[in-house]
């Protein structure tokens, strides 16, 4: 029987979400032969992920599609730990995907411009042999191995393509959001808002997000800050949530994951080797999402294949180019995200409190995430400077 794989590559992408899917597709359309591989049974399967994403960044890279966008939103509300519910001003829009879907159809694309694309085959290691990497996968119980001088490790959050390459991507429990989910039924979901809820007692060190799908049904979950899920759950946090908000709820989906939310790493790249998404932590440490930022990672590290392969030259030193975008592009304002992070952390419940009650005093065209922010970092002079960097530039 012959193989369904050409044994040599120009590109290997290891993992088909969107960061994988969107490498594939710039590389393939760029010219270079190009193999994506993904473990699991289906593209897009299983969903670990609240599916809430900003219209201008995802339209970067697609033009919307219903059957794909679940829902479209330019409603938010902030709830304070005491209660106080605050409507803020969006004023980017924002969509809730159907990430089944809308997976599919990026490697769908990615296959049209010419990658090879696979499913069911989960990469098992990686070595250099005579100058290239060649990886090796299992496919149907069967072991392949195939070769290319370069490599793109999308392989999400537990990557291990990055300890095959040497990479330190190992985080600070203080810099992991553990995260539950379940998409819900419930009489009582408005599909006109997302809501937002904070405090000790809903979400330590993180926050509480429901993110409405259509007509009473939404996908409702937290994250937490890592080193806060000791004695508790994200799960228990969440019950007790439904239990007060959507008794009787009916459940039609649930996850558990995990989301980076430290600093950009310094190092994404190796001889051969370059990271994007999650699997080199592009995530936003504030928001936890990571859809978009996986896009611009896996575009990114493609076009900088495309240009390696035409100089020939696959060092760490050439494929830095892909590090020095990312940061130009996304990685500085992800760091100053990171910075104030850790302010927003410092905050107790009084100040979520005071905060809210201060922004309901504002005309609602004036309450926007920028204003938010200042209102409750105001009282940290330390971070007044990233404030303003990152949201008045
Ligand atoms: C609970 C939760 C809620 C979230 N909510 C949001 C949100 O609302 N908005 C947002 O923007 N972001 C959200 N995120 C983050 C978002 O899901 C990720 O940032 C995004 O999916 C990253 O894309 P990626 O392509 O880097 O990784 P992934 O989407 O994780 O894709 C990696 C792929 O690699 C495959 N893979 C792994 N190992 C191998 C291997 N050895 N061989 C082959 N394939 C492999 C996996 O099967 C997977 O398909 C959430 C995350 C969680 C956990």
């Amino acid at each position: 029987m012959t193989s369904n794989f050409k044994v040599k590559y120009d590109l290997i992408v290891i993992g088909g979400g969107p960061a994988g899917s969107i490498a594939a597709y710039t590389a393939a359309k760029l010219g270079l032969t190009t193999l994506m591989l993904e473990k699991d049974r289906d593209f897009g399967i299983p969903v670990r992920c609240g599916e809430g994403v900003g219209m201008k960044g995802l339209r970067e890279f697609i033009e919307p599609d219903p059957k794909w966008l679940d829902n479209k939103l330019d409603r938010v509300r902030f709830h304070a730990p005491d209660g106080t519910l605050v409507p803020v001003n969006l004023i980017e829009k924002g969509a809730i995907l159907n990430r089944k879907v809308f997976d599919f159809e990026l490697a769908k694309r990615a296959a049209i411009a010419g990658a090879k694309v696979q499913n069911r085959c989960c990469a098992t290691g990686m070595e250099r042999v005579n100058g290239a990497l060649t990886v090796k996968f299992e496919h149907f119980a069967k072991e392949y191995r195939v070769s290319a001088p370069l490599v793109i490790g999308a392989d999400g959050v537990e990557s291990r393509v990055g300890r095959w390459a040497g990479l330190n991507t190992n985080l600070a429990l203080v810099d992991i959001q553990t995260c539950f989910q379940y998409t819900l039924q419930h009489p009582n979901i408005d599909a006109e808002f997302c809501d937002f809820y904070f405090g000790n007692e809903v979400a330590p060190g993180g926050y509480l997000w429901i993110f409405p799908k259509g007509p009473q049904y939404a996908n409702v979950g937290l994250g937490i800050s890592g080193d806060r899920a000791k004695n508790r759950s994200p799960k228990e946090y969440l019950d007790s949530f439904i239990y007060e908000h959507f008794n009787r709820a009916s459940y039609l989906c649930s996850i558990a994951g995990s989301v980076p939310s430290g600093k950009a790493l310094k190092k994404i790249v190796a001889d051969g080797v370059m990271l994007a998404g999650d699997a080199a932590h592009q995530s936003d440490p504030i928001t936890g999402g990571g859809i978009v930022s996986a896009m611009w990672g896996g575009r990114l590290a493609a076009q900088t294949a495309v240009k390696a392969l035409e100089k020939g030259d696959f060092t760490e030193r050439q494929l830095n180019e892909y590090t020095k975008s990312w940061h130009k592009i996304i990685g500085e304002e992800h760091n100053r995200h990171y910075r104030l992070k850790k302010g927003v952390h410092k905050l107790n419940d009084d100040i979520f409190n005071r905060t809210a009650r201060i922004l309901l005093d504002l005309p609602f065209e004036q309450r926007t995430l920028r204003k938010i922010f200042q209102t409750a970092l105001i009282n940290e002079p330390g971070l007044v400077v990233d404030i303003v960097k990152a949201f008045l530039q």
